[in-house]
């Protein structure tokens, strides 16, 4: 283990991780940044800020294309963070994982690919209450084309799915499932190695949205036996404008491509064109090779760490969290899953969460308000917006304790307040 992250007590040093994130050591409206936004984009950390930096300044050039030294090393640099990824996930080879902008695309990918080969009119796509709207809108589309259906899995009030309801969709007309790993308004980890286990009963593939979850946890497509996954780069501690789609060899060998252009060919000519072998064929045009390169850094740097103390240090802090948000008067969390991590939203008072945010921001704090990307969810708990706090690597108590003070400010400023501890 890496000494940058556990000391000899093998315990969690955040102070020495936050350095790591030059970012975070300014001040906003003159106090110290508390950054409690990293479920909407994580910081990154000196190592990936510097690894872009690097191949910008010394390996520049296009990838798979030229014959010369630079292009050499930027490939092997680009095809080396393939390999990187295929370990961090544990993916059977490193054909199963294709580069994309982030979740969303990963997922229209699959939604125009996969749908164009498997999914027909009166076909049932099952999601469920919790999806972003990035594991909504591209089926919605699909079934605009093709005249599919979507199915909806339930949600009990403490925000888990209902399992019950979830078996009962799944039918001979469904195609797949299409499932959220950790939500990011409730913080809830879904089920999802029993979920995957059920639709393979019925031989219907499944895909993960993973994009809150491989910040948080060891993921391992192989002892999941999920059919796709996806996650962004960004949330990962990585640049922006880079995702990952995993899939399944025999599914990706199947699906037609995506996208049309350079590098995902073997030949063209006015009569036919043959496409590249996998992974090419579903990355089409010059890539963001910076990008790919920084989320090999963000790999690294997550890796030196360890994703089993990351995972303990991000539930220990949601319980923390969680108990200390809870004792403040009119103060209602969305979302208690026994297994719950990385997230709380809460409303507070009749308060928007909008000027929440705002009173937050002037003490410093970086929170997020608004619908998420889960409007479905914000009407479920009959709600126009909630406030969120999400946690990193780099968070601590103090920080909870800070957020704390400034919620009992902003009732304070709007003559709600009723208590002091
Ligand atoms: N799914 C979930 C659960 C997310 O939290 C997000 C980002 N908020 C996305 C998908 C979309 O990710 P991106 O914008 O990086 O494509």
């Amino acid at each position: 283990m890496d000494a940058l992250s556990l000391n000899e007590k093998n315990v969690f040093d955040v102070a020495s991780i936050k350095q790591q994130f030059p970012i975070l050591q300014q001040q906003c409206r003159g106090k110290p940044l508390i950054y409690l936004d990293s479920g909407a984009t994580a910081q990154k950390p000196e190592s990936v800020i510097e690894a872009i930096r690097h191949y910008y300044q010394y390996d520049n050039a296009n990838v798979h294309r030229g014959v010369y030294q630079l292009s050499e090393r930027a490939t092997q640099a680009y095809e080396q963070v393939r390999e990187q990824v295929r370990a961090f996930i544990n993916a059977e080879d490193q054909h199963e994982i294709i580069f994309t902008r982030g979740t969303t695309e990963a997922i229209n990918l699959v939604a125009h690919s996969f749908g164009a080969l498997q999914i027909k009119a009166d076909d049932e796509i099952v999601l469920s209450y919790m999806e972003h709207h990035s594991n909504i809108v591209p089926w919605q589309m699909l079934c605009e084309k093709v005249g599919c259906k979507i199915k909806i899995i339930p949600l009990h009030e403490e925000g888990t799915l209902d399992l019950n309801e979830y078996a009962k969709l799944l039918t001979p007309r469904t195609k797949l499932v299409s499932i959220i790993h950790v939500s990011n308004v409730l913080g809830t980890v879904n089920p999802i190695e029993q979920m995957i286990a059920l639709a393979h009963q019925h031989n219907i593939p499944v895909l993960i949205d993973g994009a809150q979850a491989v910040p948080r946890m060891p993921i391992d497509v192989k002892k999941l036996d999920c059919d796709f996954y996806a996650f962004s780069g960004h949330k990962l501690y990585g640049p922006t404008s880079v995702g990952v789609l995993y899939g399944k060899r025999k599914w990706l060998e199947a699906m037609p491509p995506y996208q049309g252009g350079g590098d995902m060919i073997s030949r063209v000519s006015f009569n036919k064109t043959e496409y590249n072998v996998l992974p090419y064929k579903f990355e089409a045009g010059t890539p963001n090779i910076a990008a790919v390169i920084g989320l090999g850094a963000a790999i690294q740097y997550l890796e030196s760490i360890g994703m089993d103390a990351i995972q303990k240090h991000e539930i220990e802090l949601t319980h923390y969290a969680q108990q200390k948000l809870s004792q403040i008067p009119g103060l209602k969390i969305y979302g208690h899953a026994k297994d719950k991590m990385g997230v709380i939203s809460f409303t507070l008072d009749d308060i928007h969460a909008h000027d929440v945010g705002t009173i937050l921001d002037n003490e410093g704090i970086a929170i997020r308000a608004g619908h998420h990307c889960a409007m479905p969810l914000m009407e479920y708990y009959k709600v126009a917006a909630m406030a969120r706090a999400s946690l990193g690597i780099y968070n601590q108590k103090s920080d909870i304790d800070a957020l704390v003070r400034g919620l009992l400010k902003v009732k304070e400023i709007f003559g709600r307040y009723t208590h002091r501890e």
